[in-house]
């Protein structure tokens, strides 16, 4: 595997050597199905059909419901209860959905085929339906699998298992082609183009998006791309373009101000832009956050905030929470800490707070139960009774459902933290 380019040194001290307190008890999270919801919006030509039971319907209809607006881009195939003998039933079953669908939406490109829990999804060997539909409906469909059972993903795990399934089918890079720039993870569209045009006014000429709008634009890679990670909890996927010999660029992520500009600058290193070039073209997005922020800081600045873990995100969050608004971190749990992914990001937390990974929920409970934070922030299973116990919450799952990356939004994701504390002043009045 590739080491990623060291870009600048690490930030010293923060909380890079830290102890972390791992736990690994019951957990409390969604599953990788609720990526579907935001990856059907952003691949306009693909399809996630779930292969999964009653649960996993109502899970995503009534996450996405709201937001079907035309010809949905996702379905659940549904496997009832079978013994092994029904299995083979179960694949000819697949494979009439699949045709049905196939027919009646011949603009499906890639076809994601998704696994979930239920027993009789798990003794599916779905990577060998994927195979086998796959060679007779090539080219015109792919059709790929991944798993967003909620025994092996949590929820952002879902996007990072589909992207890591669709490595292999990017294009290879010519050896003689130019470097390129490749921006990994699920942004809205208006995120990205804030982005395209900020790497094109640095001078940043090919720059490429994965995952792609279309499936059938989908971006070559080769030992002349440099990536960056737009989203921490894409770990698997970073390992499959590094085998393909790209290169990561090593930086916090884009969240508030400081970590758009260091993630920018990562990207400005890497291709030579010039210190000067640099700060002109980052200059006005720095100014339009500093003053958006100073309305969420006034509110924020002092509050103390406590991260179940939920998303992966916590410790960006955080580092942004603390460094650009003043709050005071307890506890950060996150179900995952990928060291050399966070370096960056741990480096430059203050010192102070408990990191914890995984989860032991009780336990867990018991210690925000202590620590009366002002602020909890955790999935919608767990708001519910800690808000009657006189707690504030804010939905974990917000986080990657609202546009949040970058300069412009800078300001809507301290609002997400804000916008609770606001409405219990106003209960209270
Ligand atoms: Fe529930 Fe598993 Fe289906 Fe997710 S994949 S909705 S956890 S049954």
């Amino acid at each position: 595997m590739n080491a990623p380019i060291p870009i600048r040194p690490l930030p010293s001290g923060g909380c890079a050597d830290a102890p972390v307190l791992r736990e690994r008890g019951q957990h409390e999270v969604f599953c990788g199905l609720t990526g579907i919801i935001w990856l059907h919006r952003k691949v306009q030509d693909a399809f996630f059909l779930v292969v999964g039971s009653r649960t996993c319907a109502h899970l995503i209809q009534s996450a996405a419901g709201v937001m079907i607006f035309a010809e949905p881009r996702f379905a659940t195939a549904i496997i009832d209860e079978r013994d092994l003998a029904g299995l083979a039933d179960c694949h000819d079953e697949l494979d009439r959905v699949v045709n049905r669908l196939l027919e009646r939406r011949p603009e499906i490109r890639t076809l994601f085929l998704v696994g979930s829990c239920p027993s009789e999804v798990i003794k599916l060997d779905l990577h060998r339906a994927a195979e086998r539909l796959d060679a007779i409906h090539r080219p015109t469909t792919r059709v790929l699998n991944y798993s967003g059972s909620g025994i092996e993903t949590t929820f952002t795990q879902g996007e990072d298992a589909c992207l890591a399934a669709w490595v292999p089918e990017m294009p290879e890079a010519g050896a003689n082609d130019p470097e390129s720039l490749l921006v990994v993870g699920s942004l809205p569209d208006v995120v990205e183009d804030q982005f395209a045009r900020l790497f094109r006014d640095l001078g940043i000429a090919r720059v490429q998006f994965f995952p792609p709008r279309r499936a059938i634009q989908l971006p070559a890679v080769g030992p002349g791309t440099r990536f960056l990670l737009a989203q921490p909890f894409l770990a698997d996927t970073a390992r499959r373009l590094e085998a393909r010999g790209a290169q990561r660029l090593a930086a916090p992520f884009p969240f508030g101000a400081e970590g758009t500009t260091e993630w920018l600058r990562a990207a400005a290193d890497a291709f030579g832009v010039a210190p000067e070039r640099f700060e002109s073209v980052t200059a006005p997005g720095r100014e339009r956050a500093r003053v958006a922020l100073q309305r969420p800081r006034a509110l924020l600045a002092g509050k103390r905030i406590f991260f179940f873990p939920d998303s992966q995100l916590e410790p960006a969050m955080a580092r942004f929470l603390a460094r650009e608004l003043g709050m005071q971190l307890t506890e950060v749990g996150t179900p995952y800490l990928h060291r050399s992914l966070m370096a960056h990001e741990l480096a430059l937390l203050p010192e102070g707070a408990t990191l914890s990974e995984g989860q032991d929920v009780e336990r867990q409970l018991d210690r925000c139960r202590a620590l009366r934070p002002d602020l909890v922030v955790c999935g919608l299973g767990l708001a519910n009774p800690l808000e009657a116990e006189g707690l504030t919450t804010k939905w974990a799952i917000e986080l990657v459902f609202t546009p949040v990356h970058g300069y412009d939004q800078a300001a809507d994701l301290a609002e997400l933290f804000a916008r609770p504390l606001v409405r219990k002043t106003k209960l209270a009045a």
